[in-house]
């Protein structure tokens, strides 16, 4: 397989040279740096740490912003390939470097004084601190606006108190964005760094889906957290949603990611695999399977490069993000179903990473909004009526 495939419709032609280039180079990183190993991370449930300075190295954090803050101002549609071609290798790899880019950086890139972005930004493009971005609490998922952390204004610090729920890298994280509510002002999210006193993480145990992902609580118990710490407030949670924005797109193309993946084992097993004396492929209701997979692969990609496009002129709506991390999680995971079926027994084996994949998918369905929450986004739009 060339690093293009699949391609039906040429897609390949849309793109230019330094996306086909940041799409190579991704591709041939995973093979070389994380399908060796990815079998046995998930096994043992804990994120290969000793990517990270190598992600860094490939430009895996931060790299759609400017310069000065440790990026190259990379395009969305690049930004998008890297996601389709790290979550190839496993969600774990790709959400790792999407909450340090698209909701720690970012936050703080979006929010933050000069003087945050001049220190955190550099060590987070390099790998040097890790993030965690904190917004769901175990009481408060779908809906965050109603979440329980609380702070309040002292006269030289703000006190937090409360936890933030699910949190990917939130174990070893050093740093953390979280959100919290003050009865008088609204909402406002904070930096925090791993030495605040009141400041502990836990980490959840025996998940069943990104094993190789390490998630947990952050719990902030009186927490004190410096004035100049707080990256902004509003008395809206739309903000909150907002930064939500490039995480989502991120899932967008990950899926897809998995879906080219899953789709190409595939295809290659029912050309080899010999059943009744011929290849499976010849079965009409394998090729039916096949025929769906490339089809709807086909339609994410460009549903994907087109709100790119939209991304790159800041002119893509929450809604249109909205419906590309719904569409092309839905898709990914009835192809990756399939393409289980395909492989008959071999399909839940490790020898294959469609069950890997296939686990990882059910978190996609419910993190970054589910499945249901987005539908809901997209029939408000359309209707006009909010049926939350
Ligand atoms: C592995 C993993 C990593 C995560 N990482 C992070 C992270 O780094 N940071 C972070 O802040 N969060 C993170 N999350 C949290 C994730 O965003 C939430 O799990 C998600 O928003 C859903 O919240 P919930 O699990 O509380 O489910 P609930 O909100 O309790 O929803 C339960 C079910 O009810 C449905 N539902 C809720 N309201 C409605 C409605 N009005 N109409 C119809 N159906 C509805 C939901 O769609 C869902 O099916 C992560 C989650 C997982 C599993």
């Amino acid at each position: 397989m060339n690093n293009k495939s699949p391609d039906y419709y040429d897609i390949d032609a849309l793109l230019n040279e330094e996306q086909k280039l940041v799409r190579d180079s991704i591709r041939d990183w995973v093979k070389e740096n994380v399908s060796p190993i990815i079998e046995d991370s998930n096994f043992n449930a804990s994120f290969p740490k000793e990517l990270i300075k190598l992600l860094a190295d490939v430009g895996g954090f931060g790299s759609i912003f400017p310069e000065k803050y440790g990026g190259i101002s990379l395009d969305y549609i690049s930004y998008g390939l890297m996601m389709q071609e790290l979550e190839r290798g496993d969600s774990s790899v790709r959400v790792f470097c999407s909450i340090q880019t698209s909701l720690v950086m970012n936050t703080i890139y979006t929010f933050g004084s000069d003087e945050l972005k001049q220190t955190y930004l550099n060590k987070l493009s390099r790998g040097e601190l890790v993030g965690s971005f904190g917004l769901s609490e175990p009481n408060h998922g779908s809906d965050p606006s109603s979440m329980d952390m609380t702070y309040i204004e002292l006269d030289d610090c703000y006190l937090l108190n409360g936890s933030k729920m699910w949190i990917g890298n939130a174990p070893f994280c050093d740093i953390a964005v979280v959100w919290a509510r003050s009865k008088e002002d609204g909402y406002a999210c904070f930096l925090v760094e791993r030495e605040t006193p009141g400041f502990t993480t836990s980490k959840i145990e025996r998940k069943w889906s990104f094993r190789a992902s390490e998630t947990g609580e952050l719990i902030l118990h009186d927490a004190k957290v410096p004035k100049n710490l707080m990256l902004h407030k509003s008395c809206s949670i739309k903000p909150a949603l907002k930064s939500l924005n490039i995480a989502r797109y991120a899932v967008a193309w990950g899926a897809l990611g998995i879906a080219m993946e899953c789709y190409e084992i595939a295809l290659n097993y029912a050309n080899e695999r010999t059943q009744f004396g011929k290849k499976i492929g010849s079965n009409q209701l394998i090729q039916k399977k096949l025929v769906y997979m490339i089809t709807e692969i086909t339609k994410c990609q460009l549903l994907s490069w087109r709100l790119g496009k939209l991304m790159d002129k800041d002119k893509a709506t929450f809604e249109q993000i909205s419906m590309a991390k719904r569409n092309n999680v839905e898709v990914a995971y009835n192809i990756a179903r399939q393409a289980r079926q395909i492989l008959g027994g071999m399909g839940i084996t490790g020898e294959y990473p469609i069950m890997r994949h296939l686990f990882n998918l059910e978190t996609l369905i419910t993190y970054q909004g589910t499945d249901e929450i987005h539908t809901l986004i997209t029939g408000r739009d359309i209707t006009g009526i909010s049926a939350f």
